[in-house]
């Protein structure tokens, strides 16, 4: 199997940058944040503090994620009810932040994120893949952006979609993302040692999806 891991923090862009990547490749792409977005929506709904290690604990045997795909789109499922529309609700960000800093729930997930990838030529997405997931991952690429940038693109989608949002606090969630994903004790967002490291605040999707394949087909050549 080939794998391809990207990293990054949120925001840079790598779930639709990884799922053009993957399409270009015929490969899945497997988005990992949906999964701790399941497990914190979980907690949520179940009326609990998302960072509330006892109760995440407590749930997480009665609770199975599993992933499909409906016309080639990833859905998610906890027992067996579609959350992907409530995993995007900004409420379910801040409960994934809190959730994945648990070392109960990175054990829970990391198991089917390895299976998924044992039976996939796959493009992984995450803060983690290949520096725990995926150590072996045939490419690294670690997706950045500046952080104004970032919250700019999120800006835009949101306000697209009718939503009214502010910037500032756009830019303040995703800086305190950043910071809560970096310095978690288990498995904090950091570039793998042989990653290759993007930045996409000047460039555009096609620009970086040209790149990265560019990186695949040098790496592996006519595997892919
Ligand atoms: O990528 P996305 O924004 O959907 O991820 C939601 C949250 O899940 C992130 O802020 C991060 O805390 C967590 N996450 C993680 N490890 C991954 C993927 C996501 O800790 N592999």
């Amino acid at each position: 199997m080939i794998h391809i891991a990207i990293d990054g923090p949120s925001g840079a862009g790598k779930s639709t940058i990884a799922r053009l990547v993957a399409a270009r490749l015929g490969f899945m792409y497997i988005d990992t944040g949906a999964l701790y977005r399941s497990v914190g929506v979980a907690a949520l709904k179940r009326g609990f503090d998302p960072g509330d290690e006892k109760k995440v604990e407590q749930m997480l045997p009665t609770i199975r994620v599993t992933l499909g795909f409906v016309d080639g789109i990833q859905h998610v499922y906890v027992n067996d009810e579609d959350v992907s529309v409530q995993i995007r609700l900004p409420e379910a960000s801040m409960a994934a932040s809190a959730v994945s800093a648990l070392p109960a729930v990175r054990r829970f997930l990391f198991g089917l994120q390895q299976d998924l990838a044992a039976s996939h030529n796959c493009v992984m997405d995450g803060r983690d893949i290949g520096t725990v997931v995926l150590p072996d991952a045939e490419v690294k690429i670690f997706l950045t952006a500046s952080p104004e940038v970032r919250a700019q693109r999120r800006y835009r989608e949101l306000i697209e979609k009718g939503n009214e949002v502010n910037f500032d606090t756009l830019l303040k969630e995703i800086i305190q993302r950043d910071y809560n994903d970096s310095h978690r004790a288990v498995a904090p967002l950091k570039k793998a040692d042989d990653a290759v490291e993007i930045d996409s605040s000047e460039m555009t999707l096609d620009e970086v999806t040209e790149q990265i394949l560019a990186i695949v087909h040098q790496k592996i050549g006519e595997k892919a």
